[in-house]
């Protein structure tokens, strides 16, 4: 047998190198939260979020947008040991009892701080987990033991403006962050039947959500960002921004090479969306 040419070691070298580049790249994810309930639960949602979570490689830090830390600035925890906030009123004690104690990452606070510079950034040392994040968490990653920091969504700004906040979060997910948005693209709380048996999608509702997932798989993010401009249904579907903006975060941090994913799926209460969609 001829003795391989050494170009051709070589370039094999380059290629097992490409490939460690690649796998190093972390998903970005958005995960619809839903009902906070769904932390105590053993239900088809949290069996599909420890699913994904055994799938994915493991990541040095987790950066959150979560629909519940929404206020007029930018902020990022940057406290080393983030309480978990209970921020809901009247579900059973057992929910209060529940506690995440993720680690945070006061280094990587800074970095997104570095990241979104000129724009101002306070280091918050006084929120934490909030439920957008923990009551996933908790089913992605159990142990509790990656690091968690969450980046605040700016009340005042418009859509194009988390779009962009997502672009510039790009970088991370080649240094080891797993960045995650916490929502649910559908997210009408009028409409939810609380606490019933498990009821149908509204007609509005299943249609916005389709709508949805056909842009995201067509890469067409522009009518994604300007989402009021796609009718009643959205009207209907985001009857407020919170939720639906985690979404327009996790786009803006994709590639166009990414792989797409929807590895959740359902709608609870008939209008709370539970679409789970994985980039990468
Ligand atoms: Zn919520």
């Amino acid at each position: 047998m001829m003795p391989q040419p050494p170009a051709a070691h070589s370039s094999r070298e380059t290629a097992d190198r490409l490939m460690a580049t690649v796998k190093t790249r972390l998903p970005a994810i958005f995960f619809g939260h839903g009902n906070p309930m769904n932390a105590l639960g053993n239900n088809q949602y949290s069996s599909a979020w420890a699913a994904l979570g055994a799938s994915l490689p493991r990541p040095r830090a987790i950066l959150c947008i979560s629909a519940h830390w929404y206020l007029p600035q930018l902020a990022v925890t940057a406290m080393s040991a983030p309480r978990t906030i209970h921020d809901f009123g009247g579900f059973p004690r057992e929910l209060f009892a529940v506690q995440y104690p993720a680690p945070g990452d006061p280094a990587l606070a800074s970095q997104v701080q570095q990241l979104l510079a000129p724009l101002d950034v306070t280091l918050d040392e006084s929120w934490g987990l909030d439920h957008g994040t923990w009551s996933v968490l908790c089913h992605v990653f159990p142990q509790a033991d990656i690091p968690v920091v969450q980046l605040s969504i700016d009340e005042t700004r418009a859509p194009q403006f988390h779009y962009e906040v997502g672009q510039r979060l790009r970088p991370l997910r080649d240094a080891g962050v797993l960045i995650v948005g916490s929502g649910d693209i559908v997210h009408n709380l009028h409409a939810y039947a609380w606490g019933r048996h498990p009821v149908e999608a509204y007609d509005w509702a299943a249609r916005f959500e389709t709508k949805v997932r056909e842009l995201i798989d067509a890469r067409d993010h522009a009518p994604l960002v300007d989402y009021s401009s796609l009718g009643r249904d959205a009207l209907l579907s985001v009857p407020t921004p919170e939720h639906y903006l985690p979404l327009l975060y996790v786009l803006g941090a994709t590639t166009a090479d990414d792989a797409i994913a929807f590895p959740v799926e359902g709608m609870d209460g008939g209008s709370v969306s539970m679409l789970a969609v994985q980039f990468g």
